[in-house]
């Protein structure tokens, strides 16, 4: 029987942790995937407080050794279900577990653009990662899909390693931070494409080629690979038959609270506003102070 089973082994589920190790709590932590969720892909973070400078995969790092130095119980496995109640159960694909409390932290996933033939091309030149897979495409050319803070930080990371990098966005005006506006601009081997659409992939085994749409024409661009930025999607699937969720399937609970006792959710996977490193660490050490409180 745990204390708290936290669900998601990300910057939320990690921080909550350690809120909850720190109070003694008996704690499994449950990841499907990568310890550091999202972060551990990102090539360089440079808004978190404290750090500079700091790769994703560093810090995702710190964060998994510091849990572990606490004494959590941590497991790679996928959660399959959560059965409420006062005691809870939590079903993986390799295990039953009892718990009085858990906290949900199992974040968002990379969006698709909805094309023919991209899955077979994902790993055969699309990716999500520039850090993971932006050196194989070193003195090449790329597009970078979206307009958002993380497609304009693949576009400038890329802008180092690739020969060409064609930032595509359907929209007019990047939404980015000024910080990264300014070093956009000063980047002369990136190409921001607005207005502009990715109607189709192609290439035998691996994608060399797409066809592009502005409000005006069709054209075809030469890549070596892509990089799609385009957003989230929650990671709520288990859960959306116990607790609310909003039209984009994000959990409704405010102040990491739901309607269901003894269940609280933290970080990306929350209804909120803004998703970040320090949102989602703000949200793990809400979330374990709700289970502290409730446990006692
Ligand atoms: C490329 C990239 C760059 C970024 N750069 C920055 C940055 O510079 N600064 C910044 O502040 N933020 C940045 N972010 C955003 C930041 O990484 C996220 O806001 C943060 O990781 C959210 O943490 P989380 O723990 O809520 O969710 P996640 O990081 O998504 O972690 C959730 C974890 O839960 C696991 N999980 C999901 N479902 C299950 C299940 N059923 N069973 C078990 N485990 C499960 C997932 O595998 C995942 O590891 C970046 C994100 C990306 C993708």
């Amino acid at each position: 029987m745990y204390d708290v089973i936290i669900i998601g082994g990300g910057p939320a589920g990690l921080t909550a942790g350690i809120y909850c190790l720190r109070a003694n709590l008996k704690t499994l932590i449950l990841e499907k995937e990568t310890f550091g969720g999202q972060i551990a892909s990102s090539p360089l973070v440079e808004n978190y407080p404290g750090f500079k400078s700091i790769s994703g995969a560093e810090l995702a790092s710190n964060l998994y050794e510091q849990v572990d130095e606490l004494g959590a119980d941590i497991e790679l496995e996928e959660v399959l279900e959560i059965k409420p109640g006062k005691i809870k159960k939590v079903i993986t694909d390799s295990n039953e577990y009892e718990t009085k409390t858990v906290i949900i932290a199992t974040g968002a996933k990379y969006r698709l653009l909805g094309l023919l033939d991209e899955e077979k091309y994902l790993g055969n030149g699309i990716s999500f990662c520039t850090s993971c897979d932006g050196a194989f495409y070193k003195d090449k050319v790329v597009a970078v899909i979206g307009g958002g803070n993380t497609a304009v930080t693949n576009a400038i990371y890329m802008s180092d390693v690739a020969s060409k990098v064609y930032l595509i966005y359907r929209g007019s005006k990047l939404k980015c931070e000024v910080k990264l506006m300014e070093k956009i601009t000063k980047k002369d081997n990136i190409e921001v494409l607005y207005n502009t659409n990715v109607i189709k992939l192609s290439g035998e085994k691996e994608l060399n080629e797409i066809v592009i749409k502005n409000n005006v024409e069709e054209s075809k661009i030469k890549i070596d690979g892509m990089f799609i930025s385009i957003g989230m999607d929650a990671q709520t699937e288990i859960i959306k038959h116990v607790l609310d969720l909003d039209e984009n399937k994000y959990i409704l609970a405010d102040n990491c609270l739901t309607k269901e006792e003894g269940i609280f959710v933290a970080g990306d996977c929350r209804h909120k506003k803004i998703r970040q490193l320090a949102t989602a660490v703000n949200d793990g050490a809400i979330a374990a102070s709700c289970v502290i409180e409730y446990l006692k």
